[in-house]
């Protein structure tokens, strides 16, 4: 598994419910920890590694070793938000790029578990900020969406430079069409949506 980086295209799909859970689907959590330990993060959205299903996971301490700290969340629905905060946010699809992001500071979420059950948390402050943050990732949606204008004039640079090298990569046949890519995601679709 890698994680792909702006502007990919599969950061803007919209991922699709799962509807099958079995080893195939552990197999790529268990991968996308593994992925998401390797490179620093607190969070990773499936489509972030390439495949389109409503599922992503999150450890808030980014620490393997803290594994009561691991979560999963296939199909998630913010079903509530309220209040407002303000921090620096990151991601992985954005190697090193920070902005402020204003978001809801406490979130009502449902989604399924990975025996099957319907599961519901509460959640305030950084863990709702990434719940949101990977939720969006879902819906197509990058923190950089949610910048304001000033905000995203600051990072325009870096930006850039990102869609330069994707470009690049492209172009030496490194990343296939967006044809192909989006051909690739119906296909896996197909699999367990
Ligand atoms: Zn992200």
């Amino acid at each position: 598994m890698k994680v792909l980086s702006y502007p990919h295209p599969v950061l803007k799909y919209k991922c699709k419910p799962i509807q099958k859970i079995d080893q195939g689907l552990r197999d790529i959590i268990a991968e996308m920890f593994q992925t998401m330990y390797d490179t620093q993060g607190v969070g990773l959205a499936a489509n972030q590694v390439g495949l389109p299903y409503r599922l992503f996971v999150m450890n808030p301490s980014g620490d393997p070793e803290k594994k009561e700290e691991e979560y999963v969340f296939i199909n998630p629905i913010i079903l509530q938000k309220s209040g407002k905060s303000k921090e620096n946010e990151g991601c992985l699809s954005f190697p090193d790029i920070h902005a402020e992001v204003i978001r809801p500071e406490f979130i009502d979420v449902e989604s399924i578990a990975l025996n099957g059950d319907l599961q519901h948390f509460q959640w305030a402050g950084y863990p709702a900020r990434i719940v949101q943050h990977e939720t969006d990732h879902l819906d197509g949606i990058g923190f950089i969406d949610r910048l304001s204008q000033t905000a995203l004039l600051e990072i325009k640079e870096e930006l850039e430079e990102l869609k330069t090298v994707f470009a690049s990569n492209q172009r030496r046949g490194f990343i296939p069409s967006e044809t192909e890519i989006i051909q690739e995601l119906k296909e896996l679709e197909r699999l367990r949506c």
